[in-house]
């Protein structure tokens, strides 16, 4: 590392990619893609627009997107920020509370990204743990801080908050911004955004990645408060005035267009899901409640990094963490069905 860089960088910790398989042949359930692919419209829509003007910058306003966002969602153009999947926007949110005066506070057992923004940005925050079911819970944040985030469902864990949970952490923290990260909402949680009229200190965060299956294009987006988007904007513009490049806001409207796609595939992802949990707990998983398009067990005998070896060299790539307490957990994402028998056959073979 370069000396001329600040101290801040030197010692940054870059994030180390996962493993990059070739899909041929490949069960790969280690980053919770969408098995699926995105809506044919979209393909459609991105392929037009390739044919269309990319000679020409692309709308710096988003106005096309966040129609299509605001529409879908019952809010207005002006409470809506996008930016290049939802880690950009994260990104964002996190500068905003750039030398905040009391600390940001997050689960001990969540996003990854979270600290390392932090540690990027140098933003003071404190770790609050888990309860023993691995829950996030209002009453364990009751302290003075300068924002609150959290993914619902929660990951890795999967474990959802019903809305009237979430709408605690907004009554008992007025003061403070309280960031609801709903990356996995769509698979059978309850969004927060209906509670943005409410309450001025709530940010919903979304992605295009998951239920939209559209990762590789990098879309996301926050729905808050007009003066919390404005701040974003201020945020964004003094970086970067293009959000969006011309494909992703055209694939990007046209996936709120495909609603029937839409629904036809979460509800597939949700019903493997729940023929993957019956199954994972008949070969002695423990598994925990997931409301996301993956799950986290627990064998009851077998160590979970030779299981995910294991796995692996049966072409089954699932997620292992190190971090202490969770080192026993593999979260594995919800293929297709033809992906979840063959990692069910893989497991029997091993145990
Ligand atoms: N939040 C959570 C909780 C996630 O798991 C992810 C995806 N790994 C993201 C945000 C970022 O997703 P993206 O940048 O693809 O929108």
């Amino acid at each position: 590392m370069s000396r001329f860089w600040s101290p801040v960088v030197q010692g940054l910790t870059p994030y180390v990619p996962g493993e990059q398989p070739k899909l041929q042949n490949l069960v790969k359930l280690n980053t919770n893609e969408n098995p699926y692919g995105p809506s044919p419209a979209v393909l459609a829509a991105v392929h037009e627009a390739v044919g269309d003007s990319l000679r020409l910058y692309p709308d710096p306003n988003a106005d096309v997107l966040k129609d299509a966002l605001a529409a879908y969602h019952g809010v207005a153009r002006n409470e809506i920020f996008v930016g290049n999947g939802s880690d950009e926007v994260l990104a964002f949110v996190f500068q905003a509370l750039l030398q905040h005066e009391a600390p940001l506070l997050f689960a001990d057992i969540t996003y990854s990204f979270y600290p390392v923004y932090c540690g990027l940005y140098g933003i003071d925050f404190v770790k609050v743990p888990l309860t023993a079911a691995m829950e996030i819970r209002p009453e364990d944040y009751r302290q003075p801080c300068g924002g609150i985030i959290f993914p619902n469902p929660n990951a890795p864990t999967g474990i959802g908050m019903p809305a009237a949970v979430v709408e605690q952490f907004l009554v008992e923290h007025p003061d403070a911004v309280v960031v609801v990260d709903e990356a996995y909402i769509d698979f059978g949680g309850e969004s927060v955004i209906p509670l943005v009229k409410r309450h001025p200190n709530l940010l919903v965060v979304q992605t295009l990645s998951k239920s939209r299956s559209l990762a590789g294009l990098r879309v996301g987006f926050a729905v808050g408060h007009p003066d919390l988007i404005e701040a974003l904007d201020r945020v964004k513009n003094s970086f970067n005035s293009y959000p969006l490049d011309r494909l992703a806001l055209a694939g990007a409207v046209a996936a709120y267009q495909d609603e029937e796609y839409f629904q036809q595939t979460r509800g597939a992802i949700i019903a493997s899901r729940e023929t993957l949990v019956a199954q994972l707990r008949d070969l002695g998983f423990e598994v925990l409640p997931s409301q996301a398009n993956f799950v986290f067990v627990r064998h009851v005998r077998e160590d979970a990094l030779q299981l995910a070896q294991s796995l692996r060299e049966r072409s089954v790539i699932v997620r292992h963490f190190k971090q202490p307490r969770i080192d026993q957990y593999l979260r594995i994402t919800v293929g297709t069905e033809a992906e979840c028998a063959a990692l069910v056959a893989a497991l029997r073979e091993i145990l």
